[in-house]
């Protein structure tokens, strides 16, 4: 965080942070549409980092060319596919904004609501984060998974993680300095910028279906999300072991009174139908509790590695132009800080 202040020599009054992945039909338009808002709320002050990655279509090379082309935009080239969560993070770390503005490259959230956020940080918020009313073109099994998942969520953690919640949002520099000195490496980055606090308002929006292509979110890669985001903001999964620890006690106490009480009246029990019933439901009970278990084990398995979160192929900034701070060494500095950690 000291670091980052201590580089930056140019103010940017507006980061627009996009993840890309495959959206070579999409970045046109979107390209288009914010910087025109931008334009609008912040002047020529403002930089869209446009972060690639590990596309397999002409993603790079149209970004390359917006690069080249504007004055606006800043290029990231991530070394292989990382996922959106990293994505964004990275985009984040690279960001110099007074405000940071996220957005998805599909058009699924409009950017001229940018205006708007703009105007309700004026009067004071540190996050601005888009609630969606209605959701365009999504399958009735998403919509259905997603609606699950954050009431799971939202009974599970302890912070209050604002539901029907994308990474749709506008956030001040001091927000986005602390999330990017959260070193995790499993990331729920909406959940990440809750648990941060400050004060942070909703604006309501209705989500619209892709502007083109197709989702970079198949259910696996939702699945592993919604465990992040569990896993990152609950242990009670863990607890869960010892509550059905207490139930089985009991269950098994009354049985045993049973046995031995039938064994004294010379009843001989024939139920190997019921042990065998028990033996399967508490067999079935440790594997699944075993399975939580080995995932909370996993991630901190993989986090005591402390690897860096993403490696970087290459920064293309503009030549010349509003931004011409060295932001390919403010990045590298900010990875020897991640590195030292
Ligand atoms: N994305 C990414 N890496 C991935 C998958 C997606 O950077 O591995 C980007 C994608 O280009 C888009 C955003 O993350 O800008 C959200 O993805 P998508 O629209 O496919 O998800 P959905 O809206 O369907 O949940
Ligand atoms: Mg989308």
């Amino acid at each position: 965080m000291v670091v980052k202040r201590q580089v930056e020599d140019t103010s940017v009054r507006l980061s627009i942070v996009v993840p890309c992945y495959n959206e070579i039909d999409c970045l046109d338009e979107l390209h288009k549409r914010v910087s025109e808002t931008a334009g609008q709320v912040a002047g020529t002050s403002f930089e869209i980092i446009l972060v690639n990655d590990g596309s397999t279509d002409e993603t790079w090379r149209a970004i390359q060319r917006f690069v080249t082309t504007g004055t606006h935009t800043i290029g990231v080239n991530l070394a292989r596919n990382y996922g959106h969560q990293i994505a964004l993070s990275a985009g984040l770390e690279i960001a110099r904004g007074d405000r940071v503005f996220v957005i998805d490259a599909d058009l699924q959230d409009p950017p001229e609501l940018l205006v708007s956020m703009m105007a309700l940080m004026d009067e004071g918020h540190d996050v601005v984060y888009g609630q969606r009313a209605a959701r365009a073109g999504e399958t009735r099994f998403k919509l259905i998974t997603a609606g699950l998942f954050y009431r799971a969520l939202a009974g599970l953690s302890d912070i209050k993680i604002p539901k029907d919640t994308g990474d749709f949002r506008l956030m001040s520099r001091r927000v986005v300095d602390v999330l990017i000195s959260m070193p995790e490496q499993h990331r729920f980055i909406r959940g990440m910028v809750s648990w941060i606090g400050f004060s942070q308002v909703p604006i309501v929006y209705d989500r619209d279906r892709r502007f083109a292509g197709e989702t970079g979110y198949p259910f696996r890669k939702m699945f592993a999300l919604a465990t992040n985001a569990i896993t990152s903001f609950s242990v009670l999964p863990l607890k869960v072991a010892s509550h059905l620890a207490l139930v089985f006690a009991v269950l098994g106490l009354a049985m045993l009174t049973y046995v031995v009480s039938s064994f004294f009246a010379g009843e001989t029990v024939q139920g190997w139908t019921s042990l065998a019933a028990l033996i399967l439901l508490l067999g079935s009970v440790q594997l699944m509790m075993l399975g939580v278990f080995g995932e909370y084990l996993g991630r901190m398995y993989m986090e005591s590695k402390r690897r860096p979160m993403f490696v970087i192929d290459q920064v293309k900034k503009p030549e010349v132009g509003a931004v011409a701070s060295p932001v390919v060494e403010l990045h590298s500095m900010l990875r020897t800080r991640i590195n030292e950690n």
